[in-house]
């Protein structure tokens, strides 16, 4: 098979192979349910609480602290509803940002439709949140403040730590979607006063269909999932066993090498950017120059659409995206583009190319080499751009 080159890496990772090795014997022959009480019950059971433990270390939290879901957007859902519906009589408000993941921001237009009010704070061109217009947006009814930790799309890390520390001094309890910033920022709970955290194995090398969200003790909010007494009571359903060894290995790993990739993927991405700059005109890098995720690139090339940009490099081998996995396939611009201030026709053109710790810098040259006539040969068939240079 054709060497495929994956920069999609915020879309999903493939998941290590020390991970899937961990993992097998789950699906075998250490099939118990946690809730048996015979052996090959217990064996999965700690199992689990090994993994609670991986993750509890490598965010600074306790393991009873943790709570094991299907996933970021399992997560999200919990923190969002869980905390609205358990302190209503508390208040009805609610601030998060225009740039969120759509689990937060779908999951907030569905607790408006039940009444309750949602702030969406502006961001700068870099797509970092409005601080002061967070704080004017505080009022007596404000239950929780949902800011990401660092943007999928155009890779922007929040000021998470001043956030904090506004939740807390006003206390409102304050949730972070950390999908995207697991593995790669030293997160610790307690220094940035989070009291819930949202995060997703698959986008660390870990298996899909398996997350977290960590839960300060103490913190009250409601169930999403009822049933059985898995999770101390609070999310029902059997356990994947399978999924949650991945991810508790996967999450030690990731920050066992935390430094050596994000000077790997620092260097990868600056190598791309300059690359892109130095051959091609009429780019612009979306998010914010130094403060962003270290394998992040999102970039916006004048008058072509992203989709045949994406196309193109398909046909070379090359996986990228075009704005967020979930929109790609509709027609809309991203709704991050649209909230850093590009202009709809601008936002289409947008090219995200995410790394990771499988890509070299063989790769990164590869891909500007295969760009450089792609961007020329869509713009030559681009009707604006031949207006354009006509004018010049
Ligand atoms: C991927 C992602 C999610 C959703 O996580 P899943 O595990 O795929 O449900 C939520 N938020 C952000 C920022 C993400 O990047």
């Amino acid at each position: 098979m054709r060497n495929y080159i994956y920069m999609d890496n915020a879309a999903t990772t493939p998941t290590k192979k020390e991970v899937l090795a961990e993992m097998l014997p789950y699906f075998s022959e250490k099939y118990g349910n946690p809730s048996s009480i015979y052996s090959l019950g217990g064996q999965s059971k700690n199992a689990v609480e090994k993994a609670r433990e991986q993750v509890a270390i490598a965010l600074g939290a306790k393991a009873k602290e943790i709570y094991f879901t299907s996933g970021g957007s399992e997560a999200d859902n919990w923190a969002i509803k869980g905390i609205a519906f358990a302190n209503r009589h508390k208040g009805n408000h609610i601030i998060t940002s225009k740039i969120e993941h759509h689990a937060v921001l779908h999951t907030c237009e569905f607790l408006e439709r039940q009444g309750f009010k949602i702030t969406y704070l502006d961001v700068d061109e870099y797509g970092v949140v409005d601080i002061e217009q967070l704080k004017n947006s505080i009022t007596d009814e404000t239950i929780l403040i949902s800011i990401m930790f660092a943007n999928n799309e155009i890779g922007t890390i929040q000021p998470i730590k001043e956030i904090g520390e506004i939740a807390e001094e006003k206390g409102i309890y304050f949730h972070t979607d950390a999908v995207q910033a697991i593995g790669n920022i030293k997160i610790d709970v307690n220094e940035l006063n989070i009291d819930l955290l949202s995060l997703s194995a698959h986008k660390f090398h870990g298996p899909k269909g398996v997350g977290a969200l960590y839960i300060r003790q103490g913190v009250k909010l409601d169930n999403l999932i009822e049933g059985g007494a898995q999770e101390k009571n609070r999310r029902a359903g059997t356990e994947n066993v399978p999924g949650i060894v991945g991810l508790g290995k996967a999450i030690e790993l990731a920050y066992e090498n935390l430094d050596e990739h994000n000077e790997k993927l620092i260097n990868l991405r600056e190598r791309l950017i300059k690359g892109i700059f130095d051959n091609i005109d009429d780019v612009r890098l979306n998010g914010h120059p130094t403060n962003r995720l270290p394998g992040n690139t999102n970039f916006c090339f004048k008058y072509i659409e992203g989709e045949s940009l994406l196309l193109s490099l398909d046909i070379e081998g090359v996986a990228g995206s075009s704005g967020s996995a979930c929109t790609s396939g509709s027609l809309d611009p991203s709704h991050v583009l649209l909230a850093i201030g590009l202009p709809h026709e601008i936002a289409h053109g947008s090219l995200r190319l995410t790394l990771g710790d499988f890509n070299t810098e063989e790769e990164v040259d590869y891909v500007v080499e295969k760009l450089i006539p792609i961007v020329q040969r869509l713009r030559d068939m681009s009707p604006l751009y031949e207006k354009i240079k006509g004018e010049k």
